[in-house]
């Protein structure tokens, strides 16, 4: 069985999220195919979702434009892994503290927008997340702070500020995951998260 994964792309790393989705399953032994998220009427065929950073106001405005939202939404709903990182974070969040980002609500977390700096704050940092044994190197470029959480379980600090967190079936990051050869963050969100339903784990293993 072939597993068919889509990364949102309007904006943002999409080739880099497809390489990591590729790097992760294949090291669970499984195939997928990626489709790539411009318009509605694909995430219905999905089995799992990345929505990468970029600008969430833009983000936000394309998906709620072309009707992709909602499919969003229905993903979550059937319990359907997503990982949402930096401002995919930002966009999946219950609040985005800005106006102009008109959120999902998928993630029980309240943000702030650009809280580590500017582009030039950019910054690596090797963090502990729950769930895997080494630390992972967690790349931050004009990074999202969580700044409040309610039904979400924090995964990860830094600088005492929650940085990634899940809420069932939803992972997400202040950080970029898929830019870095190491794809366990993106195997925790996809295929180690026990709220998530993924067809073919079970016949994999
Ligand atoms: N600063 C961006 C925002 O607020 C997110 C940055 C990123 O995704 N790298 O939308």
């Amino acid at each position: 069985m072939v597993l068919t994964a889509g990364v949102v792309a309007v904006q943002g790393d999409v080739d880099e999220h497809a390489d990591a989705i590729d790097r992760a399953a294949r090291e669970r032994g499984l195939e997928v195919e990626i489709r790539e998220i411009r318009d509605a009427g694909i995430v219905p065929d999905c089995d799992l979702l990345a929505m990468p950073g970029g600008e969430s106001t833009t983000i936000s405005r394309l998906l709620h434009r072309g009707g992709i939202a909602p499919e969003i939404r229905a993903h979550v709903a059937a319990d359907k892994p997503l990982l949402a990182t930096c401002a995919g974070l930002i966009v999946a969040s219950s609040d985005p503290n800005d106006d102009r980002v008109d959120e999902l609500g998928l993630l029980d977390v309240g943000v702030e927008r650009n809280a580590f700096g500017r582009q030039k704050d950019s910054f690596e940092a090797p963090l502990d997340v729950a769930g895997l044994d080494e630390p992972y190197p967690a790349v931050f470029i004009r990074a999202p702070a969580i700044e409040s959480v309610g039904d979400a379980a924090v995964l990860a600090t830094w600088d005492d500020r929650p940085v990634a967190v899940r809420d069932g079936p939803v992972v997400g990051t202040a950080f970029h995951p898929e830019l870095t050869p190491d794809s366990r963050v993106h195997d925790l969100a996809f295929f180690g998260n026990d709220d998530a339903t993924v067809p073919a784990l079970e016949d994999a293993a």
